[in-house]
């Protein structure tokens, strides 16, 4: 599904991704780790087509079509999703209204017809139990007010609705309380094809309990530095990022 080849990224003219390379097909779950600063988010950002950040070398191949060739809306379009590590609030637009607008647009690409705000609300409704959000947090603008947890229950709500085949998520456990990361967790594993595969970027181990990864990558310093199975993610857990930062 994806074949990143060598990527290189920077921001401001400052290089952080410095040759990653990564397979993810269709089915799989990678888990991204890594020390603050490595490149994390970075390489969420430049997977989702954020403008800010220029790709310096490499490629990107998502089901057989350069990625980087595409407008951010158009990866979207084709099932590209990314849950931000800082969801941003957006002031007068509904929740239901912003994510009516991303689910018809998805739609629309496809030659679908879209749908009207009741036939929405059914689209809605079950995917709200899936992440326990009362159907009232609907008709509150996107995230304003919305606690920590919240904000990425909202994350995960718009995965739910949207059904991406490539889930990025950046650093989604960051913030929550134990029963928002199961939430979470449990509304990730739900969503869970066989022919849809996931990117879960995270600093802890403790995520890695509920979503259990087929992979797990060390980034540290803009390259993967080791890779492993969900062995790896438990010694991290134990040892820290050190003994692996030593080896590379
Ligand atoms: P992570 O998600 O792993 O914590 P990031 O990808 O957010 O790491 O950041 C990687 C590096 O890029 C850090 O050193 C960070 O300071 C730098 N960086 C991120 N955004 C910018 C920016 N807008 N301008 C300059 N440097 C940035
Ligand atoms: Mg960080
Ligand atoms: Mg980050």
């Amino acid at each position: 599904m994806l074949v990143i080849n060598d990527l290189h990224a920077a921001i401001d003219g400052k290089p952080i991704l410095k040759g990653i390379s990564l397979t993810v097909n269709a089915g799989e779950v990678h888990a991204v780790m890594g020390p603050n600063g490595s490149g994390k988010s970075t390489l969420a950002q430049v997977l989702a087509g954020h403008p800010s950040y220029e790709v310096t070398g490499g490629s990107v191949t998502y089901n057989g079509v350069d990625l980087l060739e595409l407008a951010p809306e158009v990866r979207a379009q084709n099932g590209v999703f990314l849950a931000f590590q800082y969801p941003i609030e957006i002031p007068g637009v509904t929740n239901a209204y912003f994510l009516r607008a991303a689910y018809n647009e998805i739609r629309r690409s496809k030659g679908l017809e879209e749908v009207d705000p009741m036939e929405f609300l059914d689209v809605v409704e079950e995917k709200l139990k899936l992440v326990d959000m009362d159907v009232s947090m609907m008709s509150r603008s996107v995230n304003v007010g919305f606690s920590g947890g919240e904000k990425k229950r909202n994350e995960i709500l718009q995965m739910a609705v949207l059904q991406p085949m490539l889930s990025i998520l950046d650093e989604t456990d960051s913030g929550l309380d134990i029963d928002a990361l199961r939430i979470v967790a449990n509304g990730v594993n739900a969503l869970k094809r066989p022919d849809n595969a996931a990117i879960v970027v995270t600093h802890y181990q403790r995520l890695l309990n509920y979503i259990v990864p087929d992979y797990v990558h060390v980034l540290a310093g803009g390259r993967i530095v080791k890779s492993g199975d969900k062995s790896l993610a438990l010694e991290l857990e134990a040892r820290g990022y050190d003994w692996v930062l030593e080896a590379a």
